[in-house]
């Protein structure tokens, strides 16, 4: 994992003792000697994260966070203030200036490099779905993105795992100002409350009787529903050695004990702002993904969809030996539904074809518009002789009830020619499926339409 690390400071003799202990782990490291210098620099370079001095001339640490962070350019990187004070007003001001961590001078080596190497990879994560996101130049996210770094402006809902019900009350009493909170004092059933409840972080104490905590970390980041869900860590100030191996395991933060209740509640407050900010950039990425394969008529994967995916499930039924067939299906004189009831009235026949295509294949089936009046089914697991059987109960599915057209009532007899084919595992490839099913559907339009020619080979 190499990253570009920014390191802060007015005092040379600082900078170079942080930029040593960096380029040791293959941190790729850039300094700056003023605030004015780094937000320069932020701007101008690629940079993953900041460790920003707090005490600085002219403009202090402080200052420089709240701009980084008021900044959509700079807004998204992680800023880890270091403090020569080991105030706990010191560190609250730095969380409320929106700094993601802060260190003390002087500066504890596994803690500097385990806290640097957590903030790169959420930075990666969310550099990943920001390009994403960007690509697509949907207006909605660039809004989203100008806003910042997500908001607190609802409570959270928090789970607090701890064996320990005084201890478990004393957390929850400190949360609630922040959150809503519910305890659970068994780690398996908070790893199911966890998996079904729309929580938004996880607080885990250690201290069990016979249990190790690290354990419930590693199960919810192994699960996909939790994969993404803030764990935040609280353990005694001798349990260094557990905590490290937990930032490893994809714990997002910790506190030590005696808890202080605001650190406890900003630490919470920039987990729950980073993973909603996350959440919208991912839900906003996959509603691009499946606009960009869904045909907005019919709501059926479209053809790019099919382009993508059809050689994935060839190439999954030629290594798993099993069959695979496909059929391309052609409404028969569609041009004179169009003449006849105008371009809506051949929409709405587009529409009720697709629906009934979709109620008679099966889920695994892969349906889609192929362009015009021609649509595709492809069928995984599924043998000629089958796939003709199926294509024949959607030509009667279609043939035998009337569609209706227009705004009165009325209805038209609508009848379509269907093409299909089965892989031949020893030397097809998929165009040559398509071409056999095309010219199958080509001999069905020769023969009369409204029937169906299959193709063995
Ligand atoms: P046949 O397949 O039986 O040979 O005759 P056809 O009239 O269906 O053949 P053709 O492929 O020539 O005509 C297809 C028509 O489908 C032409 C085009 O105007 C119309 N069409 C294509 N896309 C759409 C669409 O999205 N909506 C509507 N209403 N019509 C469409
Ligand atoms: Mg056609
Ligand atoms: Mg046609």
């Amino acid at each position: 994992m190499t990253a570009r690390i920014l390191v802060v400071d007015d005092v040379p003799a600082n900078v170079k003792l942080l930029q040593a202990r960096l380029a040791a782990e293959y941190f790729d490291v850039l300094t700056a000697g003023s605030g004015l210098e780094a937000l320069e620099t932020c701007e101008n370079s690629k940079v993953d994260v900041v460790l920003l001095d707090v005490m600085m001339p002219d403009m202090d640490g402080f200052e420089v966070c709240r701009r980084l962070k008021g900044d959509p350019a700079t807004s998204h990187i992680p800023v880890v203030m270091v403090t020569a004070l080991d105030q706990a007003s010191d560190r609250i001001r730095g969380l409320e200036a929106g700094a993601d961590d802060f260190l003390t001078k002087p500066v504890n080596d596994l803690q500097l490099i385990t806290r640097v190497k957590s903030l790169v990879r959420l930075k990666m994560l969310t550099d990943e779905l920001r390009l994403r996101a960007a690509t697509t130049r949907n207006i909605g996210i660039e809004e989203m993105l100008a806003r910042g770094a997500g908001d607190y402006s609802e409570r959270a809902r928090v789970l607090v795992v701890d064996e320990r019900a005084p201890s478990a009350q004393r957390i929850a009493r400190l949360l609630e100002p922040f959150a809503a909170v519910d305890v659970e004092a068994d780690p398996q059933i908070a790893l199911f409350e966890a998996a079904e409840k729309p929580y938004e972080c996880v607080v885990i104490a250690t201290g069990f009787s016979d249990y190790d905590p690290l354990r419930l970390c590693s199960q919810l980041r192994s699960i996909d529903r939790t994969r993404f869900l803030p764990i935040i860590l609280v353990a005694g100030e001798e349990e260094e050695e557990l905590i490290v191996r937990g930032l490893d395991l994809g714990v997002n933060d910790y506190v030590t004990r005696p808890i202080d209740a605001q650190e406890l509640g900003a630490r919470l407050r920039t987990q729950v702002k980073r993973k909603r900010y996350n959440d919208h950039l991912r839900a906003s990425v996959t509603q691009t993904i499946e606009m960009a394969v869904t045909d907005p008529l019919t709501g059926l994967h479209n053809r790019r969809y099919l382009d993508s995916h059809l050689e994935t499930l060839f190439d999954r039924a030629l290594a798993r030996r099993r069959p695979l067939s496909l059929m391309i299906t052609d409404i028969d004189r569609f041009k004179s539904i169009n003449d006849s009831w105008g371009h809506d009235g051949g929409d709405q026949v587009l529409k009720e074809f697709a629906a009934r295509l979709r109620r008679n294949v099966r889920g695994i089936d892969l349906a889609c518009r192929f362009g015009g009046e021609e649509f595709v089914v492809v069928m995984p697991d599924t043998d000629g002789q089958i796939a003709e059987r199926v294509a024949e109960r959607i030509r009667a599915e279609i043939a035998g009830r009337p569609f209706p057209v227009g705004r009165d009532g009325k209805s038209i007899e609508v009848t379509v020619s269907v093409g299909v084919a089965a892989m031949l595992p020893a030397h097809d490839r998929v165009a040559d499926l398509l071409k056999r099913a095309d010219t199958a559907l080509y001999e069905a339009k020769s023969a009369g339409r409204n029937r169906v020619v299959a193709k063995a080979a």
